[in-house]
């Protein structure tokens, strides 16, 4: 899966943001240093320039030479950073040689130098004045910043390179494997996340281990819901939707195999309207636990017993013949029977009627075999109570 707001993206994005400003930034102060370095420069030797053609400049304006100063204006013209050079006389309109910079690049800088009498170094006699070309400067300066630039972008795209490459091996690949695995799991399913070992140790595996316990704790939660959800909170029993459910999946998979018979059998106590009516209502819930406990000890681990209505009930006895189930149903009856439930100071009795019917194949649905169990309790009651009836179907 590919993110187009994934933390890889904005990683290089914001990264490369913040440097590209930085460098900008950096760039302007690159230029400004050049620009200051390149014109301390050219000042100075412009210093050494004059120096070295003072005293020739002194005696051209002392001697009023044109010549001489038409000479020493050309050696300077060498210096590609002077863009006119003058020398004057004290009255420039007596003596003077070279020009003045056309307007256009009238932007440079000026610096005027004295020149003093070759005679006694002292009086003054005219002066040189040396036009400065800072465009020079500045073009000098700029190449310098953009060459600084250059190398930070190249360093911006570089480290953006290096992100995308780390950033996808450490992160963005495990973590979209997490999400993806995290995706994949089912409820109930037992399945846990994993991540390759190079992140067993990281960050990732410890969110990939958090995630684990999260589905355990999430699973166990699922396993108690569905147990009380099947559950019948009186008795402890399964509840009618989940024996139904047990009773269908026996239905099918006798459909499917070869089976023997199951037996399914339908239990109803005996004048249980009475014990509510003589001892109250919660004397006959204390009688329906005690037939649950009862129901539970005696059934085997493979068969089910249900309470799927007041003080009805029903055992499915997978695997079983109707002799085999009628045997086990007249033990459960006698037991019944012969039990004494206490509830506070009373001792109570009861009897229980029980029908039993066959699972067969060609049954559409397990539902049949539960009714023809009914009617063989009807026939139980109807006979006189506290009697197994099985079904001649
Ligand atoms: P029979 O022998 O014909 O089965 O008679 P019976 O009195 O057992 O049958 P009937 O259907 O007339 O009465 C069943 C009674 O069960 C009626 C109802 O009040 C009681 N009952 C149903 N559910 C509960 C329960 O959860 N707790 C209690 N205490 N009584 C219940
Ligand atoms: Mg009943
Ligand atoms: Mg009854």
């Amino acid at each position: 899966m590919r993110y187009r707001h994934g933390i890889q993206h904005r990683l290089v994005l914001y990264v490369s943001l913040v440097l590209l400003v930085i460098s900008v930034l950096l760039g302007g102060i690159a230029y400004r240093l050049a620009f200051e370095k390149e014109l301390q420069n050219a000042v100075s030797l412009e210093q050494l320039l004059v120096k070295t053609v003072q005293a020739q400049a002194e005696v051209a304006v002392y001697a009023e030479n044109t010549s001489i100063a038409e000479g020493i204006i050309e050696g300077l013209y060498a210096n590609p950073s002077i863009l006119a050079i003058r020398i004057t006389g004290l009255n420039p309109a007596k003596f003077s040689a070279g020009t003045l910079p056309g307007p256009e690049q009238q932007q440079g800088s000026v610096s005027e130098y004295p020149l003093f009498s070759p005679v006694d170094g002292i009086e003054a006699i005219g002066s040189i004045t040396l036009f400065r070309n800072d465009a020079t400067i500045h073009a000098e300066a700029a190449t310098n910043a953009l060459h600084q630039t250059v190398l930070l972008l190249l360093h911006i795209l570089i480290t953006a390179f290096l992100i995308v490459l780390f950033s996808r091996h450490l992160v963005g690949k495990p973590v979209a494997q997490l999400a993806e695995s995290l995706a994949a799991i089912k409820p109930g399913s037992g399945d846990r996340v994993s991540v390759p070992t190079a992140h067993a140790n990281n960050e990732i595996g410890s969110l990939a281990h958090s995630a684990n316990a999260l589905i355990e704790a999430a699973e166990e939660a699922l396993a108690e819901v569905q147990a009380l959800a099947s559950t019948d909170a009186l008795t402890g029993l399964l509840n009618r939707r989940a024996f139904m459910a047990r009773l269908g999946d026996q239905q099918a998979r006798l459909q499917r195999q070869e089976l023997a018979r199951s037996s399914v059998l339908m239990l109803d106590l005996d004048h249980f309207k009475r014990i509510n009516d003589a001892y109250g209502h919660a004397a006959g819930d204390a009688v329906l636990h005690q037939f649950g406990t009862v129901l539970a000890g005696e059934i085997r681990k493979i068969d089910s017993a249900g309470r799927i209505g007041g003080e009805e009930f029903a055992i499915l006895l997978p695997e079983t013949e109707p002799q085999a189930a009628f045997n086990f149903a007249e033990r459960l009856r006698v037991l019944v029977a012969q039990s004494e439930i206490s509830h506070e100071e009373l001792t109570l009795s009861i009897t229980v009627s029980i029908g039993i019917a066959s699972l067969t194949a060609s049954d559409s649905d397990a539902g049949m075999a539960l009714l023809r169990a009914d009617r063989a309790l009807y026939e139980a009651k109807h006979a006189g109570r506290n009697r197994v009836v099985i079904d001649p179907h």
